[in-house]
């Protein structure tokens, strides 16, 4: 019995986990915004959502092979797991695009957080393992949202998202906030 429990356990968290991460996949994600956008309209609480993208990583790919972009990819994965510890969630949203939720913070606050978090990003020099050439920086970049008053968790993520798009037009390596438009580069 405990140990069909245990399988089922296994099984479940496999259904929701990114193998090559380790983080959320995009199915966990998508459960935990619903769940923290419930939660944030039952309690009146604040609620941001981040959305971080590996700049240019299909150039870096097609440079170093497919193997070292998935060390990046953990590499990433790792900086971003640290930061989105419970009771924050963090999930591999598909690709090379992670996303973040920060139950009662602000977008303010969670900018100034990822400013740093794609400093210390970008601050590592990265070898690849075969031949212990430099990789050179990895940058990333970011957009964050807050939750608006009757705000579905769908807009939330596409505002989210568009503030990313923006820190990509403004050069990459930075963060945008959607409720300010104010970008800050991290370099
Ligand atoms: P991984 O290769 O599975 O390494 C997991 C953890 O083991 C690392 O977490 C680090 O704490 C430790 N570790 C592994 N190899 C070394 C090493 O040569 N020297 C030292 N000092 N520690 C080591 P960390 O640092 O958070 O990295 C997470 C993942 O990011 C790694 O998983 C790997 O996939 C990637 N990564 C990080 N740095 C590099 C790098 O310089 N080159 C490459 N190709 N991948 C890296």
């Amino acid at each position: 019995m405990h140990q069909l429990r245990d399988h089922l356990a296994q099984v479940r968290r496999d259904a929701t986990t990114d193998a090559l991460t380790n983080l959320g996949n995009r199915k966990a994600f998508d459960t935990e915004l619903r769940r923290a956008h419930e939660a944030a309209e039952r309690s009146g609480e604040v609620l941001a959502l981040a959305v971080v993208d590996i700049d240019h990583f299909k150039r870096f790919n097609d440079t170093w092979g497919h193997q070292t972009g998935d060390q990046v990819l953990r590499y990433v994965a790792s900086v971003l797991a640290r930061v989105g510890a419970p009771p924050r969630f963090a999930a591999r949203y598909g690709g090379e695009e992670f996303a973040l939720i920060f139950p009662g913070e602000t977008a303010e606050s969670v900018h100034t957080l990822l400013s740093d978090t794609l400093k210390e990003i970008a601050s590592r020099a990265l070898r690849r393992r075969s031949t212990n050439e430099e990789l050179g920086a990895i940058t990333v970049s970011a957009g964050v949202a807050e939750l608006k008053n009757r705000e579905t968790a769908h807009t939330l993520l596409e505002r989210a998202d568009a503030a990313l798009y923006a820190s990509k037009h403004a050069g990459r390596n930075r963060v945008t906030n959607a409720e300010t438009h104010a970008g800050v580069a991290a370099a």
